[in-house]
C-alpha cells in the first residue's frame, strides 16, 4: 500500500466514505495550533511519501521539511492527510478556521464543512476564555471534540512538575472540558461526546517537540509515563529518535481522529437538521441525511483562496450529497445563476489535485465556478 502513488491512494479512499474524517483544529491563540498542524502536516506527509515504512528516513526527512512547503499552509484553504490505521488508508482534511473570534461568520462558515474538530488546550495556561468560545462554536454545529493538551514540555522542562502534579493538572483541564461539554452540547450529545482518557479521546504531547501519547497509545507501544517523563534526561538525537519511534504526534493524533470522530455520513445524520433548514423528510433531505452519493449534488462553499500556481481562484467546501464533475453545470443559489465548473479537486498535502469526479462527504475544491463563502452550489434551483 505504501508503495503506491499518494495520488493514487486519494483517489480510492475519495470513493470510501467511511475512509474519511473531515475536522479542524480549535484553541485559544498561542496555545500551539500553527505548530501542531505544521507539524502534522509535514510528518505526515514525509511519512507517506518518499520514505513511509522507514522510520529512520522518515524522521530525518520530517526534520528537515521543506520551509517553504511549512509556510504555505498558512495559505492553503485545506491540507489534506493520508494516514494508515489498522491496514486502511484514511483521508484526513484538516481545515483551517479563523483562530480569533470573529466577527463575519468565518468560523461557523468553515464549521458547516467539518465533523470533528481537535481542541488544543496549553498544558501551562489551561482552558482559556477563547477555548471556551470556540468549542461552544463547535457544539452548536454539532461538531464533535476532542482533546489534546499541548505544551507538556514546559510542565517538565520549566515548571518541573512531580509526575503527580502533571496527571493532577491532565485531569484538571480534563474536568473543565468535560465541563464545557456538558454544560454547552445538547444533552443527548452531551452524554455521548464527553472525552475520556481511558479511551484515547484525549492525548496530551508536545506540538514542538513532536510527541504525543494516549492511555491506548501507551498501551499499544508498552510505553509508561515514566518513560516520557524520561525522554528530557536523553540527549537531543536520541530523544528525537525515540520519539519518532515511540510516541509520533502524528500518529496518536490521527488515530485519535479516526477512532473517535464521525465518518461524514454518521456526522450528517444528526448535523444535517441542524444546519438545513428545508423539508428532511423530502427525498432531497434523505439524500442530505444519509450523504447519499447518488443524490441530488449540494456543495458549501466555505473559502475562496488564489491557487499560487495557476493564479486561479478556488472555491473550497464540503459536499454534502451527490458528485460534482469536471465539466458540470451548476446552479449558484446566493448568486443566482448558472456556471460551469472547471475542475474538481481533493487536497494531498497543500496540493490541490485534479480527480476528475467526486462524491458526497467530501472536503473539496472547484474551479471555473466564482462564488462567495457562504455559496450552495445545487444542480437546479
Ligand atoms: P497558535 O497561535 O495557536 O497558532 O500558536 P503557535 O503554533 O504559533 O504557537 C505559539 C507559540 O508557542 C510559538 O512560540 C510556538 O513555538 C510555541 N509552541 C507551540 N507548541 C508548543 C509546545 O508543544 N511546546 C512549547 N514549549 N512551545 C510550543
Amino acid at each position: 500500500m505504501a508503495s503506491e502513488k499518494m495520488v493514487d491512494r486519494v483517489q480510492k479512499i475519495i470513493k470510501d466514505q467511511k475512509h474519511i474524517r473531515n475536522i479542524c483544529t480549535s484553541a485559544h491563540i498561542h496555545h500551539g495550533k500553527t505548530a501542531f498542524t505544521d507539524n502534522l502536516l509535514a510528518a505526515s506527509g514525509q511519512m507517506n511519501s518518499k520514505f513511509a515504512g522507514d522510520l529512520d528516513k522518515g524522521m530525518e526527512t520530517w526534520q528537515h521539511a521543506d520551509e517553504q512547503e511549512r509556510l504555505m499552509t498558512v495559505d492553503a484553504a485545506n491540507v489534506s492527510m493520508v494516514h494508515e490505521y489498522r491496514d486502511n488508508d484514511y483521508l484526513i482534511n484538516l481545515i483551517d478556521t479563523p483562530g480569533h473570534v470573529d466577527f463575519g461568520g468565518n468560523v461557523t462558515r468553515a464549521m458547516r464543512a467539518i465533523d470533528g474538530t481537535i481542541c488544543l488546550v496549553c498544558a501551562v495556561e489551561g482552558m482559556m476564555p477563547q477555548t471556551e468560545t470556540v468549542v461552544r462554536q463547535a457544539l452548536r454545529e454539532r461538531v464533535r471534540p476532542v482533546l489534546f493538551i499541548n505544551k507538556v514540555d514546559r510542565l517538565i522542562k520549566e515548571v518541573k512538575m512531580t509526575p503527580e502534579a502533571m496527571q493532577a493538572r491532565f485531569l484538571e483541564i480534563f474536568k473543565e472540558f468535560n465541563e464545557l461539554i456538558e454544560k454547552t452540547a445538547e444533552p443527548d450529545l452531551a452524554a455521548k461526546w464527553k472525552v475520556d482518557i481511558m479511551n484515547g479521546s484525549v492525548a496530551f504531547g508536545s506540538a514542538r517537540d513532536n510527541w504525543a501519547m494516549s492511555v491506548p497509545f501507551m498501551k499499544k507501544k508498552n510505553v509508561t509515563f515514566k518513560d516520557i517523563l524520561g525522554i528530557y534526561d536523553m540527549e537531543e538525537e536520541a530523544r528525537k529518535e525515540w520519539c519518532w519511534k515511540n510516541a509520533a504526534l502524528f500518529e496518536v493524533v490521527l488515530d485519535m481522529v479516526i477512532d473517535h470522530l464521525p465518518t461524514p455520513a454518521q456526522a450528517q445524520n444528526y448535523r444535517i437538521p441542524k444546519i438545513w433548514k428545508g423539508d428532511l423528510e423530502s427525498d432531497f433531505g434523505k439524500e442530505l441525511m444519509t450523504c447519499d452519493p447518488k443524490g441530488r449534488a449540494a456543495f458549501c462553499i466555505t473559502r475562496i483562496v488564489i491557487d499560487p500556481r495557476s493564479g486561479k481562484e478556488i472555491s473550497a467546501g464540503r459536499l454534502f450529497s451527490g458528485k460534482l464533475a469536471d465539466g458540470m453545470e451548476v446552479y449558484l443559489n446566493l448568486a443566482k445563476k448558472r456556471q460551469r465548473i472547471h475542475q474538481v479537486l481533493v487536497y494531498n498535502g497543500i496540493k490541490p489535485e485534479p480527480m476528475g469526479e467526486i462524491t458526497a462527504g467530501n472536503v473539496l475544491a472547484i474551479t471555473g465556478v466564482v462564488g462567495e463563502a457562504g455559496e450552495t452550489v445545487t444542480l437546479e434551483p
